[in-house]
């Protein structure tokens, strides 16, 4: 069955890549302006020019104020895998900013050891924790209906990491929660946010789930208890709850490299000593074993790997040129995630052929030509700049 991507990610027909960084007009919901520069290289432009960083800390002292409890109860839940950018915000708000943050983690789809090793080495940096485990029979029938539908073997991980936050604030009666990047600002993606500190939750849905929420699952024969932990708690207590959730990266100047830093002094955190596949980099998104499909799928979908997004962000930050980038596209973009691929198979209880299958399915034919055996991408950063 060919899917019509065209239509379900509302993209553009004529591809064209940033000319400031490697990502193209293909990453759903970005935008280009009338220069060809995407919406994250704009931004990026923004946030080293004209943001007053200091008024944005006082700002986040407020915030900080507002939200302190001085009896002892949690007062702010930082989501965090025990990677660097979670670790570096639940570490700033309760060292340099005296909060009493409740760290929460989803457990990844299948948990690599890199990853629990910086998990526990954070929580033993002095963190209060929670670890929110579904049913692994449950994910496991989950991850295999979302790689078959939507092609994403990620997406119940996505609802549990965006969802179980809400059910601790609930829980747990904290009304703020503090993530650490705006991922649709910092990689190109709706701007509508750009300029304000928090999220929308009415949003969730059309970007985190492609448009399909957890319930949507009950009509392939999964029960709503099964789905429960992945589902959003009801709207009218997230509201009554007053819930408000904050991006720390409006509040702070975002560099995830200068967040790794931070890390490994503080939070004991350790890069991979290889790098992932991919892309070229060892230190970002390294607990799940199974998360290089993720990124795999959205090189097939959008012909944006992982080198791709790795690389236009650290152009924006200015660690690279985009000559060096595009090298790096060139080079990692279409690795094809191998280390783990047995055990994707068994995980999901699908064969070889059925995946082939799947991703072919995925090949939209403005992004993809068949020459001989081989599949090529009709458009690539180095070809067309
Ligand atoms: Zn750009």
């Amino acid at each position: 069955m060919k899917r019509n991507l065209i239509e379900l990610y509302n993209l553009p027909l004529e591809v064209k890549f940033c000319r400031k960084c490697t990502v193209s007009n293909q990453r759903p919901r970005i935008t280009f302006d009338e220069n060809g520069i995407c919406s994250a290289c704009n931004f990026a432009s923004l946030k080293r020019s004209s943001i007053d960083w200091e008024s944005r800390e006082i700002e986040l002292k407020k915030l900080c104020e507002k939200h302190r409890k001085n009896n002892g109860e949690y007062d702010v839940i930082v989501p965090c895998s025990g990677g660097k950018d979670g670790s570096y915000v639940a570490h700033l708000l309760k060292y340099k900013y005296g909060m009493n943050p409740l760290a929460v983690t989803w457990a990844p789809l299948k948990a690599s050891q890199i990853g629990r090793k910086n998990l526990d080495a954070f929580i033993a940096s002095g963190f209060n924790h929670i670890l929110g485990t579904p049913n692994p029979i449950v994910a496991r029938k989950l991850t295999q209906l979302s790689f078959k539908f939507l092609g994403d073997p990620f997406q119940p991980f996505i609802y549990g990491q965006t969802n179980f936050p809400l059910h601790m604030a609930v829980k747990y009666g904290i009304k703020l929660i503090m993530y650490g990047e705006n991922g649709e600002v910092e990689y190109g993606g709706d701007m509508k946010n750009a300029n304000r500190p928090n999220r929308d939750i009415a949003d969730h849905d059309a970007h985190y789930f492609s448009g399909l929420p957890p319930e949507f699952w009950v009509e392939k024969g999964i029960t709503l208890s099964d789905l429960y932990p992945f589902r959003a708690p009801k709207f009218e207590e997230i509201l009554a709850n007053e819930t408000e959730i904050h991006f720390l990266s409006y509040y702070k100047f975002w560099d995830p490299q200068e967040n790794y830093y931070y890390c490994h002094e503080n939070t004991g955190f350790v890069a991979n000593s290889e790098r992932s596949e991919g892309t070229y980099s060892k230190y970002a998104s390294l607990d799940d074993e199974l998360d290089g499909f993720h990124y795999y799928l959205s090189y097939i979908k959008f012909g944006i790997g992982r080198a791709t997004s790795d690389a236009s962000h650290e152009i924006r930050d200015g660690k690279i040129s985009r000559e060096e980038g595009i090298a790096l596209v060139k080079r990692f973009d279409h690795e094809r995630p191998k280390k783990y691929y047995r055990e994707f198979l068994d995980y999901c209880s699908i064969t070889e052929k059925e995946v082939e299958e799947i991703i072919d399915s995925w090949r939209s034919d403005h992004l993809w030509e068949k020459k001989g055996n081989e599949w090529k991408l009709r458009h690539t950063v180095w070809q067309d700049s």
